[in-house]
């Protein structure tokens, strides 16, 4: 994976043109290596989390003037030796001054490979690396917290004091299959029991999390259908408060769907306008209602619209009930209020249903609730822990499977098939902080990090 002997480094800013770049530097040789081209003050010399000017240099031709960041293992990221070259953002100097480094003994660091060396080295658990790659991804004040919080450990205390607990009681089981003889117990049965359904209490919680971590995370899919011409696309600019989709009053033209990302309260809803879903007259409208469909199926949230003052109540009913079909919950908007009586808009009120005009823009605000409010069901009060990772969300359900196991067999089967049932949660558990980990599992962790990070 990663072998700690060697001295790794990277650019650990963007590349290309800036005021300046950052260059990484991690490993036993860091300082010596960084010495060797600086002209400054000696940085072998010097105490750790300290700044030095001076010159880099190649033989004796000047590379750049820069700013060297010393931090001395195992205060550092890395809990190695790193040294963070600051200098002026040109690609020339940048690779000139990776090149003089390779030179003087630093490999080029692979995807990943600074926080890899954190996490081995014991700087953060596996869950707590995840989070770095969350946080450098987030692109919202929700998936930053949500990524800050999990990069403080919340979620990483919370299971290993689990995990803990039920490593006591494998323990016990273990010392009565050295006991075997004697039929001794020294885990208490009612106590595992009680132990291992708040476990699975936990557990489930967290599972559940993932609907809106994911949701904070990715975003949530979501469709506008509706009939040609019932508004979706003056909606969609509505909603966005900007005009991006072609308006046009011949039926039928918002032909290619359109993706937008609409942002309520910190998440992102990735609005796909569509072509209608009326039944296709011609070739090039059918391929777009097929693609309606296909989109509707793939989408979390489905908004309805429909001309409320055209549409007839059968024409209603018949669109609901294709939808209803393709087992599609939609949240059902009236447009055109504007051209309704007031008692029409009563009656649409009455019945749940929220009328808004598209054009005038009115009860745009209301909808956008009631969009957060049909993806977003629980309330976000910024401390919980949430899960936003398939891979632990994958790993939870299976502890959660074990422990029922573990449940099932906790009266019938013998010490060593319980003691295997246990260990099996233990393990699930284990390879969500890392206790328990693969090369494979690392590798497929850490390459899909940036080179740097
Ligand atoms: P789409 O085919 O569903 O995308 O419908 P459009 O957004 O292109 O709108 C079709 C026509 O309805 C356009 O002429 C819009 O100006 C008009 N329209 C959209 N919303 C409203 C509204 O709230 N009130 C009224 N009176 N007309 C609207």
């Amino acid at each position: 994976m990663t072998n700690t002997e060697e001295t790794i480094v990277a650019l650990a800013t963007p590349s290309g043109t800036g005021a300046i770049g950052v260059i990484r530097l991690s490993g036993p040789d860091a300082i010596a290596i960084a010495n060797s081209t600086f002209k400054g003050k000696d940085l072998a010399k010097q105490a750790s989390h300290t700044i030095h000017f001076g010159n880099i240099t190649d033989d004796d031709m000047i590379l750049d003037e820069v700013l060297v960041s010393l931090f001395v293992a195992p205060k550092s990221y890395t809990r190695e030796n790193v040294v963070e070259i600051s200098c002026h953002g040109s690609n020339y100097i940048i690779e000139s001054i990776i090149k003089l480094l390779i030179k003087k003994g630093a490999r080029l660091a692979k995807a990943g490979e600074f926080t890899l060396r954190a996490f081995l080295n014991g700087q953060m658990d596996l869950s707590q690396a995840e989070a770095v790659a969350d946080l450098i991804a987030s692109n919202s004040k929700t998936s930053q917290q949500v990524a800050l919080q999990q990069l403080r450990g919340g979620f990483s205390n919370q299971l290993q004091g689990l995990r803990e607990q039920l490593v006591q009681f494998a323990s016990l089981i273990e010392l009565e299959l050295d006991f075997a003889e004697e039929d001794v117990e020294f885990a208490n049965r009612d106590q595992l029991k009680k132990l291992i359904h708040d476990i699975s209490r936990v557990i489930g919680t967290l599972v559940q999390s993932f609907e809106l971590g994911n949701a904070i995370k990715q975003g949530v899919n979501t469709v506008i259908a509706g009939r040609p011409n019932a508004g979706k696309s003056t909606l969609l600019n509505a909603l966005l408060n900007e005009e991006r989709a072609i308006v046009s009053h011949i039926p039928g033209t918002t032909r290619d769907t359109i993706e937008e990302v609409l942002n309520i309260n910190g998440i992102n809803f990735r609005l796909i306008d569509t072509a209608g879903i009326r039944e296709a007259t011609d070739a090039i409208e059918k391929i777009g209602v097929q693609r309606t469909m296909e989109k509707i199926a793939q989408s979390a949230l489905v908004i309805y619209i429909y001309d409320a003052a055209l549409l007839t109540d059968e024409e209603l009913n018949s669109d609901l009930t294709k939808l209803q079909q393709q087992g599609v919950t939609a949240l059902i908007v009236a447009n055109k209020a504007d051209l309704l009586s007031s008692q029409q808009i009563e009656k649409l009120n009455q019945s749940g249903i929220l009328a808004i005009s598209a054009r005038e823009r009115t009860s745009i605000s209301e909808l956008r609730s009631k969009i957060y409010h049909s993806a977003i069901k629980e309330q976000l009060d910024g401390n919980e822990t949430l899960v936003t990772n398939i891979r632990h969300l994958e790993a939870l359900q299976r502890t959660q499977e074990a422990l029922a196991d573990v449940l099932r067999g906790i009266d019938s089967v013998t010490s060593d098939f319980l003691s295997m049932d246990i260990k099996q949660a233990l393990h699930y558990l284990g390879e969500i902080t890392g206790a328990v980990t693969t090369d494979d599992l690392l590798d497929n962790i850490f390459s899909k990090f940036c080179i740097g990070k």
